[in-house]
């Protein structure tokens, strides 16, 4: 299960997602400026999902 090769190495070491303002994560995306986590960039609104819930079912 080898992909690749041994450039991928150096795509591994480029930092995509920085610390989001916002949440925290580490989910920021610098060329998109967009968080992957919170969506902050994206909306004003925090970016949340019914199935982020960790007991999604249970509620349900
Ligand atoms: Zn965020």
């Amino acid at each position: 299960m080898t992909k690749g090769g041994p450039s991928m190495g150096r795509k591994a070491s480029a930092r995509l997602h920085y610390r989001c303002r916002r949440c925290g994560n580490s989910s920021f995306h610098k060329k998109r400026g967009i968080c992957s986590y919170c969506g902050f960039g994206a909306s004003s609104k925090i970016r949340e999902y019914s199935w982020q819930k960790k007991n999604f079912l249970k509620t349900k």
